[in-house]
């Protein structure tokens, strides 16, 4: 059946901006409102549904489309909250779904809304157009994505692994850059596995005394010594230019400066607080600092540590892992499956020649659950950022174009239908 776009768009629009509308901010979250408006919608669609309420006010929303049972399902998911607002930096209403030359803003634009509705208008289009599914196809929504999930996702697999009994997940954690272009293409990522977070706390210990009288041992002296020689050893191994274990993506890649891709796939470190002493006059017995690093799930954390360490060589300083669940999460799954080959031919189709990259997403998504459990859990937004949209991650005036939006839609729902409905 032919798909009356103009139409679907008009539909779509409108969706995303009563979506964008409805305040999801957590603290506290109220995601059962974002719920309530999808019910709604799928009543209209008869399609079936589930929802389990988390917390209150808080529930996951979990609606599938019953396919033959030649392959295990996908899952198109998304989060239902955003993070709070401050509303005197935004120049527009961030609940207000306004569409302003061509531009649709409010929290959420890029952090998901966007991509909920894009998944949303995919999965309805099957049910309308009758797709013969070779799977069961999902829609779900969850809560707390952006407060680590423990009324989420980290629920849903706790307590419902046989609604997630699926071969693939589509989420957040890539998308398209307008501003990288690679074969006069943009450059595509598709998020397939996360750095694991390993937050050091170091603590220096010395001899308090007066402020006016220096004696050598003092606490703070110690942390910056010892943070210099952190500081000095991170320079020099960062290297400045796209790391990855693949040669010719390397070569491809070498202009690429951007610092979200260069980092991804080695450790970063960041001294992110220092606290030392309560007055200007008296020595202080203790000093700390943290450490913000990010590690490619092949180093062990405990050895990075050790390395840190080694390097300080200072016995008065105490290292501390602030994150030690951290090593046993499975944070990667496959690359080379059959979704990635249909999401590059989808792409393929309207960017011919566009690169296509194994990402590695520098922050957390609810991917790592699913990934944990086995699942082929993806991070793919199929829109083209600018450098400014996408700098709309947790900002003031969030905005996706309009262009990049239904563009989006038809993109997902052409992923979606080939997955589903290609014969084996
Ligand atoms: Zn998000």
């Amino acid at each position: 059946m032919v798909i009356n776009w103009n139409n679907i768009n008009r539909e779509a629009i409108s969706i995303f901006q009563e979506y964008l509308a409805i305040d999801t901010s957590n603290p506290p979250g109220n995601e059962k409102l974002a719920t309530d408006f999808f019910i709604n919608l799928l009543l209209k669609e008869k399609i079936e549904f589930q929802t389990f309420t988390t917390a209150p006010n808080r529930n996951i929303l979990y609606a599938k489309i019953t396919g033959n049972d030649s392959n295990k399902g996908l899952m198109l998911c998304s989060h239902s909250d955003v993070v709070p607002v401050e509303k005197e930096k935004w120049t527009k209403n961030p609940f207000g779904g306004e569409m302003i030359k061509d531009k649709i803003y409010g929290r959420g634009a890029i952090d998901m809304k966007s991509c909920t509705i894009m998944q949303f208008i995919a999965f309805i289009l099957i049910k309308r157009h009758k797709v013969r599914l070779n799977r069961d196809l999902i829609f779900c929504i969850v809560p707390d994505e952006e407060i680590g999930s423990k009324y989420g996702m980290s629920w849903l697999v706790d307590n419902h692994p046989e609604l997630l009994d699926i071969e693939y997940s589509l989420n957040e954690g890539g998308y398209g850059f307008s501003d990288i272009r690679i074969n006069n293409q943009p450059l595509f990522g598709i998020g397939y596995r996360e750095k694991k977070i390993c937050w050091i706390k170091i603590t220096a210990f010395g001899i308090p005394g007066h402020g006016s009288q220096p004696h050598g041992t003092n606490a703070t002296a110690k942390i910056t010594n010892a943070l210099n020689k952190i500081i000095a050893w991170h320079q020099e191994n960062y290297n400045e230019n796209f790391q990855s274990k693949d040669d010719d993506l390397n070569n491809i890649m070498n202009e690429v400066i951007d610092p979200e891709l260069v980092a991804m796939n080695q450790s970063t470190l960041n001294i992110t607080r220092l606290n030392a002493g309560n007055k200007h006059n008296v020595i202080p017995a203790k000093a700390e600092a943290i450490l913000d690093c990010r590690l490619p799930n092949y180093i062990d954390s405990n050895e990075f540590i050790h390395t840190i360490k080694n390097l300080v060589n200072d016995d008065a300083i105490l290292f501390e892992n602030l994150s030690t669940n951290e090593d046993n999460l499975i944070l990667e799954c496959e690359w080379d499956t059959e979704l990635i080959h249909v999401i590059k031919e989808v792409l393929n189709n309207d960017y011919p020649n566009n690169i296509t990259i194994p990402l590695t997403s520098a922050y957390g998504t609810d991917n790592r659950f699913l990934r944990n459990i086995g699942i082929n859990a993806y991070g793919f937004i199929p829109s083209i950022f600018s450098l400014e949209e996408r700098s709309g991650f947790h900002n003031h005036d969030e905005y996706i174009t309009k262009e990049n939006f239904i563009n989006g839609c038809k993109i997902m729902y052409k992923i979606t239908e080939k997955l589903c409905s290609k014969k084996n």
